[in-house]
């Protein structure tokens, strides 16, 4: 392991609290393990001696790293479960929290990862619960930043993340991938904002589309956002590949590669289009 003390002289604020908040030894024990984590990824090359970039870094690798954070963790837990039980036992609570417990049995030597992705690249997908990225792309914990929204849609939201994930991440290559039979395709800015504004109970879906079954009111706070739904997939993953390939905070040199997931067969299928816009120069 590469040491290197003189990283941490920085004395931001984030840095100065956490300083406060924990004993001498636990800092230490954190700071010995940030920088095996940040050494393993090339530190010297990638964060420099930048003091916000350290301070952002050295922040984000306490809190997820810290063993402070573990024994809370533990307690979040037990609270979770009782949480639970008060709450009349929402079965999908419990079911989650046992699921995580088995995990957490298994959970090895992934406690070692270190923060950047291992394999150094992302995906843009949708939140549909049919698609799991790590099943469909082959990843395992530490691998890869996968961004999620409803559509995979290429929100500036998205792109925050995105722009994250090279800036002080360091990923190389970015995957968007869309999906046949997305629910973004079967209703309109129009049809969500006047749902919304009837009712903020969940619409049914029938033979005539959406409609409102629940109570009212609703609100019109749906006016104000773009729902960024879907008309037609392929054009969707080369529009959102030219959005991301052209923002003046994506360096050219980050392939973008569009694709389309199949429900039906879990294939992964070119848009030739896409990946086209998004070759890098
Ligand atoms: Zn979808």
């Amino acid at each position: 392991m590469q040491s290197d003390p003189d990283s941490y002289q920085d004395s931001s604020k984030d840095t100065q609290a956490q300083r406060k908040m924990t004993n001498p030894k636990t800092v230490t024990a954190k700071r010995s393990r940030m920088s095996l984590c940040i050494s393993n990824f090339g530190r010297r090359s990638f964060l420099g001696r930048a003091g916000v970039v350290t301070a952002v870094a050295t922040s984000v690798a306490t809190a997820m790293m810290s063993p402070v954070r573990s024994s809370t963790k533990r307690g979040d837990i037990a609270y979770a479960q009782n949480t639970g039980e008060r709450n009349g036992g929402s079965q999908i609570l419990q079911e989650v929290l046992s699921a995580n417990q088995t995990y957490v049995k298994n959970f090895g030597d992934k406690s070692n990862l270190p923060l950047p992705p291992g394999r150094r690249f992302a995906i843009l997908t949708c939140m549909d619960a049919r698609l799991d990225p790590a099943k469909y792309a082959g990843l395992s914990e530490g691998d890869a930043h996968v961004i999620r929204n409803a559509g995979g849609r290429a929100s500036d939201d998205a792109i925050r993340s995105l722009v994250i994930s090279y800036k002080l991440l360091g990923t190389k290559e970015w995957f968007v991938i869309h999906h046949t039979n997305c629910g973004m395709e079967f209703f309109t800015d129009q049809v969500i904002r006047k749902l919304l504004s009837n009712s903020l109970t969940t619409a049914v879906l029938d033979e005539n589309g959406f409609r409102d079954v629940g109570q009212r009111p609703g609100s019109t706070e749906g006016e104000f956002i773009n729902w960024l739904t879907i008309n037609d997939q392929v054009t969707s993953v080369a529009i959102d590949v030219r959005r991301i390939r052209f923002h003046p905070l994506v360096p050219r040199d980050i392939p973008i590669y569009g694709y389309l997931y199949d429900v039906k067969t879990g294939e992964l299928i070119e848009i030739p289009e896409a990946t086209e816009i998004g070759r890098a120069a």
